[in-house]
């Protein structure tokens, strides 16, 4: 038995039976809790993909995951983060927060000082906002090929 991370409420068994025919066996939020996420499948530019859509519910969960310094969060995406990332590809996180979610998921993840043997690396986003940060990289030494973004916010004015 386990409780969402996001309510508390108990994730039901009817839920962790289904899961023991896919790749995870663990779910760390319930089913009301994850359907409030919702993909954005189709959201690619370039090298750069997004696993959700920035609503509502991302919203809290970055505030609650940043603010009240709640390590257990990070582990709530970890299923959909591994499913997303390229194999074989180190991935680069540019806040602690946002490499914690890295470390929980089991991704490969390297810190800029160490990312120099690198020929090709991967950058992880939390909130696409970050973006700002990614275009100040000046320390990268590998091409980057992938750019995951975990939340990506809508452009509201364009
Ligand atoms: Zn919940």
């Amino acid at each position: 038995m386990s409780n969402c991370l996001l309510c508390g409420n108990q994730v039901r068994d009817s839920l962790r039976f289904a899961n023991l025919f896919s790749v995870t066996t663990e779910s760390w939020l319930c089913t009301s809790c994850r359907a409030g996420f919702l993909s954005a499948e189709n959201k690619q530019a370039g090298n750069m993909k997004a696993i959700f859509k920035w609503n509502e519910h991302a919203e809290h969960f970055v505030e609650r995951y940043l603010n009240m310094q709640d390590d257990e969060l990070s582990k709530c995406f970890c299923v959909e983060v591994s499913k997303k990332v390229r194999p074989k590809l180190a991935y680069l996180s540019l806040s602690e927060a946002s490499q914690q979610i890295l470390v929980a998921a089991a991704i490969p993840c390297v810190i800029l000082s160490e990312q120099s043997q690198q020929t090709e690396i991967g950058v992880f986003l939390m909130c696409s906002a970050e973006k700002v940060q990614l275009a100040k990289l000046s320390g990268v030494h590998g091409e980057i090929v992938h750019v995951l973004v975990l939340f990506e916010e809508e452009l509201s004015c364009e």
